[in-house]
């Protein structure tokens, strides 16, 4: 029996006005699960409704009682990670563990959302002038959105929510149709922690609901995370509509492997950050740059490596890695290694041969693949260029550390990047002249904390501030200034001079 799924306003799950549905489907077995709605503007418009007439109580409440609401969610969703963790798993297709690892992320920005009454603290500035005093302090915006992709159906809503939440703001999040379920749960367990109705809300749906957002007058921010020309798009929509807009948008991550480098530690990164979570992920090392004589110690191992993945169904505890998330994603990425064949890059290992009934009990129709690996990429080839988004790791080799840092800085985007190396110096320059938003030395997959933000550069973030973090509490809040006098210290007279400190 498929499951019907749809919105959440005003407190409650709403089949909405639409007609329109998506299938829901299991990556594993290729089974369509659910029937996800597809909201119309009348839908989008009962939400964002709900949201206006939540906002002035719960801005209103204050900081203490709101960080009160998350530590109790805090605390549900530590009850609750697995259940969490599962759906992601029926309807993403990424490892349970990998799952619980996402969840266990999302929580983090919670945590950091609990303390937003210190984060809201505002500046205070005793006599500023002789009688007057100047402080500001931090307000929410209003109603504000959310639009998430596919790849975090946890993760990367709780980028958003907590902190606009608990900054006074009320939400709608619009989430991915291809793993709907885990938004519904969420605000299920918001409801359950105190949090008023109309505070939290839900639209499943498509374009159709995206443009119902941009357009609407009460929606005063909106954040988003997916492919970077969707993000362009809502980044220039948004703007248009007199929104604040933080667009997060897509990547092509590169490792750059030093001749220096340990050799089973760099291969053991790659292979994790390359093929975990089928390389859908936004900080996926899609590129291992092979500087000088390193590619003849890497590329054997590599090789070895790719070829004994665990490929295997996501609630197996042994699988390293799942199913790809649809049958259309699936046959882009199948589609890319065509091209990476025609345009003349050495095929190492071809995941198109992976037998997808050998991942499990019922996977022969699932949209499987193994691990695939390329070596002597190059900047021109459309492979090395565009997002793939899947397992494929492509090697490009090149003679020293300048050209290094050239090739990375020279693509057009710059999410993150990392650099494997022993040499201080090296990692040093390397951290100093990247042109890329998130570095790790020595690290693969640099996902900063919840109190330091996420974010990219160039074409991987459209907008001003990072998500989460200081910069996410700066983005779903706007300062206010005021300056106090009181009669006992106002001179007589009126002032026609700007007025200076006296
Ligand atoms: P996507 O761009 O297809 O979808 C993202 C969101 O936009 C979804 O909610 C979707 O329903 C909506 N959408 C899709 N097409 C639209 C359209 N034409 N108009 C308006 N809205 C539309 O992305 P995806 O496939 O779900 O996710 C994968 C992408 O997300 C990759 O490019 C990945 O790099 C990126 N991503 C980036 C980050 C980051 O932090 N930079 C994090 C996660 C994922």
């Amino acid at each position: 029996m498929t499951q019907q799924i749809a919105h959440f306003i005003g407190g409650q799950r709403a089949a909405g006005a639409s007609t329109r549905t998506q299938d829901v489907t299991n990556p594993a077995t290729g089974k369509v699960t659910g029937k996800v709605a597809l909201a119309v503007q009348a839908d989008v418009d009962a939400a964002v409704a709900a949201a206006q007439a939540a906002f002035p109580k719960w801005a209103d409440t204050p900081p203490i009682r709101r960080a009160r609401v998350m530590f109790k969610f805090l605390e549900l969703l530590n009850l609750h990670k697995d259940e969490l963790a599962h759906m992601i798993t029926a309807e993403h297709g990424k490892v349970f563990t990998d799952a619980q690892g996402e969840v266990s992320r999302g929580i983090d920005i919670v945590e950091f959302a609990c303390g937003i009454p210190q984060l809201l603290k505002g500046d205070f500035t005793d006599q500023v002038s002789t009688g007057i005093d100047n402080w500001t302090l931090r307000q929410p915006l209003g109603v504000v959105a959310g639009i998430t992709p596919f790849n975090f159906p946890v993760m990367v809503p709780m980028w958003m929510f907590p902190v606009a939440i608990a900054a006074g703001n009320t939400f709608v999040l619009k989430p991915s149709p291809t793993d709907p379920t885990p938004s519904l749960r969420m605000a299920e367990l918001l409801k359950e922690a105190g949090l008023p109705d109309g505070v939290f809300n839900v639209v499943q749906g498509d374009k159709v609901a995206v443009d119902a957002l941009l357009e609407h007058p009460d929606v005063k921010a909106i954040s988003f995370v997916g492919s970077t020309p969707i993000a362009n798009y809502i980044y220039e929509t948004g703007a248009r509509n007199g929104k604040r807009v933080q667009a997060l948008g897509g990547a092509k991550n590169h490792m750059v492997v030093m001749p220096d480098a340990d050799i089973d530690q760099t291969v053991d990164a790659l292979i994790g950050a390359g093929y975990g979570s089928a390389g859908e992920r936004c900080m996926a090392i899609s590129v291992a740059v092979l500087v000088g004589d390193v590619a003849d110690k890497i590329i054997p191992k590599l090789v070895e490596r790719t070829k004994t993945l665990k490929v295997l169904d996501g609630e197996n505890l042994a699988a390293e890695m799942g199913p790809i998330v649809t049958r259309a994603a699936h046959e882009r990425i199948t589609g890319y290694i065509a091209q990476g064949e025609k345009e003349g890059a050495k095929l190492l290992v071809d995941g198109r041969q992976f037998d997808g009934s050998k991942a499990g009990a019922g996977c022969g129709d699932g949209f499987w693949m193994g691990g695939t690996l390329f070596d002597h990429v190059t900047p021109e080839m459309r492979i090395y260029k565009e997002e793939i988004f899947g397992p494929v790791l492509s090697c490009v080799r090149v003679a020293n550390f300048k050209d290094a840092v050239d090739l990375v800085n020279g693509h057009e985007f710059g999410n993150g990047v990392s650099c494997f190396t022993r040499d201080g110096n090296v990692a040093r320059e390397f951290g100093r002249r990247i042109q890329v938003g998130m570095v790790g030395i020595n690290v693969p997959i640099p996902v900063p904390m919840a109190w330091h933000g996420f974010g990219g550069w160039k074409r991987s973030l459209f907008g001003d501030m990072h998500a989460y973090g200081e910069e996410g509490v700066r983005f779903y809040t706007k300062q206010k200034s005021i300056m106090q006098r009181w009669p006992e210290s106002t001179p007589k007279g009126a002032e026609f001079v700007m007025p200076t400190a006296k």
